[in-house]
């Protein structure tokens, strides 16, 4: 370790990150296909994605492929110290205001997470700008892992490609998360018509972590077409993430989260698993003064239980089959015109994404809403902008 830290790393040092470069490794032998960005260690206490992506280009080492694919490394400052971040979460900083601002401010002027971002930021905007030229869609898969323990899921944004990646992993796919967070690379992609999911593999310590990771890259880039058809480490790897699932339901939706604001105490009451099951009213958390109780029934999904966290925790509930299939198929449809004539709803334009209603929607125009993908929403003045990701 070169870097010293007056702060205590989550997770200590991770001697084999010593020598860390951004660039993890490329593997492209010049045929058609997608890019496919592989990321991890946006969070510098987060190791096991780095791993992955490594034995995962070993692996591909005397595999031929299609496509272009990429490693690279998130917050390697963060990383070589264990810590989760140097100030900003560099997960929550892709929003379009810091991403400009990057092109206004002399570097010099960056704070350390911010010169991540930056560097980041250009290493992927060259691989886009390729892509582009080469007409390669871009997938990206970025690999994290949670604080408490409970086995991997995805986290993917409510559009029917990302959602068919998500699909193919096995994990849980938890819907509507994507939507609640600021600034979280996958968002900076994905509004822009790319295809991403988030990976969160288990526990940072966890042994498993790393392999979960490591299955779920095998079987993303296989969905995506770059590996041979009959590749016989595909079908092991599936059958382990299947059973790494156990019997958590296949989707989750997010209905709850319990933000934190800057600078307050939140401490997690002990024994909570991503995915245990959550009775209305139990108790939860301690936030300041306050005993947190469950606002409702559900599962328990990413409880806080490391210092640094904008979210104490959230809560999902299952999905059914019927709805998934429901929801791709009116989206593919023309009743969705018919959503302008619903009590409330003010405007509709399916093109860029976007509705108007009044405030206050009621419940069953929110599930509504959901079906056809509009999640995001934001008051504007006495209306409500509900947003979807291009689909
Ligand atoms: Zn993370």
């Amino acid at each position: 370790m070169q870097t010293v830290s007056s702060q205590t790393p989550d997770v200590g040092s991770f001697r084999d990150l010593d020598g860390l470069t951004r660039e993890l490794g490329v593997k492209d032998e010049g045929r058609p296909g997608p890019l496919i960005l592989l990321t991890a260690g946006l969070h510098g206490n987060e190791p096991a994605g780095i791993r992955a992506i490594r034995a995962l280009l070993e692996g591909l080492a005397e595999t031929h492929t299609a496509g272009r694919i990429v490693g690279l490394a998130g917050n390697l400052s963060a990383l070589r110290q264990g810590l989760r971040h140097q100030g900003q979460d560099l997960n929550r900083l892709w929003t379009a205001e810091n991403l400009r601002a990057l092109g206004t401010r002399d570097p010099k002027d960056d704070r350390p997470d911010e010169a991540e971002l930056r560097a980041l930021f250009s290493a992927i905007e060259a691989e886009r700008d390729e892509a582009r030229t080469h007409a390669r869609p871009l997938i990206l898969i970025d690999l994290h892992s949670t604080s408490a323990d409970g086995g991997g899921f995805t986290v993917v944004p409510d559009s029917i490609p990302s959602r068919r990646l998500s699909r193919a992993l096995q994990l849980p796919v938890v819907l509507g998360l994507e939507e609640r967070i600021e600034g979280p690379l996958m968002t900076w992609l994905v509004s822009q018509g790319d295809t991403a999911t988030v990976v969160e593999g288990g526990q940072h310590d966890a042994p498993d972590t790393q392999a979960i990771l490591l299955d779920a890259l095998w079987v993303a880039l296989h969905h995506a077409g770059v590996l041979p058809e009959d590749d016989d480490r595909i079908q092991p790897a599936v059958e382990r993430l299947i059973a790494a699932r156990g019997k958590t339901p296949a989707v989750l939706d997010l209905v709850y989260a319990h933000p934190i604001g800057h600078g307050e105490t939140f401490e997690m009451r002990p024994g909570w698993d991503n995915f245990m099951p959550v009775a209305d009213k139990e108790p939860l958390a301690r936030h300041g003064a306050l005993e947190i109780d469950a606002p409702l029934s559900g599962y328990m999904l990413m409880p806080l239980y490391q210092g640094l966290g904008t979210e104490g925790f959230f809560l999902c509930r299952s999905v059914s089959r019927t709805w998934l299939v429901t929801s791709r198929l009116l989206r593919r449809s023309w009743i969705e015109h018919f959503l302008r004539i619903l009590p409330g709803v003010k405007s509709l334009d399916t093109r860029a994404g976007l509705i108007t209603a009044r405030r206050g929607a009621p419940h069953w125009l929110t599930g509504l809403l959901h079906l056809f993908g509009y999640r995001k929403n934001a008051p504007i003045g006495d209306i409500t902008e509900w947003s979807r990701r291009p689909q």
